[in-house]
């Protein structure tokens, strides 16, 4: 792998010049408590210390809503929206949300790949930033704390600049494009990065990892925690819409009045409402809010083969952003037995 640094001084600069790789999406602080991503105009906006934002990255990749096709009934025939994708650049992903965004590049690039989202995905470009784990995070115990696949250049904060990792040839494009932002990796760098590390590794709340979790669950889905946590769960959906794993959709066919013409959209669903199981005849597949609760539990901790992980990154944002303060991970360690945990 190619390590290159930027200085401190030069960061800025280095944003700016992304902007010449497509639109520039960034975190931002949008108030006291919560940031998120938006195109960038003044690249001072940018939160660097941000720990997750209110809509994951897959936004996107996944549009919340989108137009699939036409149906023209006078013309008999229907018409992909297709329009061209601008590239565009998404500029501090941590390492489980790169992790979260291979798992749907392995739902939706397989062997019939989904051309909306491969269209998407062929126009960004990833940036990667370290960070430090708040209360929440526990991608340690799901080995997603460290990426080394899946972005275009991954940024480690040092003391007086980033040691950026390149992954990719759009990333050896922008470091050849730039020579002026870049410089070589000296040996006090690589000192700072083996601290930070380390100082990460020290900070995670819940230490040992969570591999035979799902086993677990599938043996304890009668325990009555699930009984007394379902029962404050208030079916918001909260928890899947901000997952970065979570891509249930729904597709609904819209005609217009008069019956000629019409579209296909698809737009995101969640486990936990009660329409989603509901299929033909009335029949619901996951009829008790129970049932549609503990799916989400078996669901995100079920194993994505392909990368080896489970499709849960760890990144606590389904617990961050419950109304009900149902903590997913707390969750996870009661029916564990809380064996992994050192605080
Ligand atoms: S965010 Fe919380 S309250 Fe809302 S559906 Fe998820 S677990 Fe239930
Ligand atoms: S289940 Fe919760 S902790 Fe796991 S990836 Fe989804 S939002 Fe993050």
């Amino acid at each position: 792998m190619r390590y290159v640094k930027i200085k401190g001084d030069k960061i800025y600069e280095f944003l700016e010049r992304l902007k010449n790789y497509g639109k520039l999406y960034a975190p931002v602080k949008i108030s006291e408590k919560f940031y998120d991503r938006k195109e960038i105009d003044d690249v001072g906006e940018i939160a660097f210390d941000y720990q997750r934002t209110i809509m994951p990255a897959k936004k996107y990749f996944i549009p919340p809503c989108e137009e699939m096709f036409e149906i023209d009934m006078e013309e008999n025939e229907y018409r992909e929206k297709l329009e061209e994708v601008e590239p565009f650049v998404i500029f501090g992903m941590h390492a489980c949300e790169i992790v979260a965004l291979r798992i749907l590049d392995g739902v939706y690039l397989n062997e019939y790949p989904d051309i909306y989202y491969e269209r998407r995905r062929k126009a960004g470009i990833i940036i990667g930033l370290s960070c430090l784990p708040d209360e929440y995070c526990f991608c340690n115990l799901r080995r997603t704390d460290f990426v080394d696949i899946g972005f275009d250049l991954f940024l480690h904060e040092l003391p007086d600049g980033y040691l950026a990792r390149v992954g990719s040839p759009k990333g050896h494009k922008i470091v050849d494009e730039n020579p002026d932002i870049f410089e070589e990796v000296r040996q006090e760098d690589i000192d700072a990065f083996r601290a930070f590390e380390e100082k990460r590794q020290e900070m995670f709340k819940f230490k040992g990892n969570f591999d035979n979790i799902r086993y677990i669950l599938e043996l304890t889905m009668q325990d009555k925690l699930w009984d007394e946590e379902s029962e404050k769960c208030l079916g918001c959906g909260n928890c899947t819409m901000t997952c970065p794993t979570c891509r249930c959709y729904d597709v609904q066919d819209i005609p217009e009045i008069g019956g000629k013409k019409g579209k296909r959209i698809r737009f995101w669903d969640s486990c936990q409402f009660r329409s989603h199981g509901l299929v033909a005849g009335g029949h619901n597949f996951r009829e008790t809010k129970r049932d549609r609760f503990l799916n989400r539990y078996i669901c995100k901790n079920s194993y994505f083969y392909p990368l080896g992980t489970s499709y849960c990154v760890g990144c606590g944002n389904c617990t961050y952003f419950c109304p009900a303060n149902i903590d997913f991970q707390e969750n996870l360690m009661k029916i564990r037995g809380r064996e992994v945990i050192h605080e």
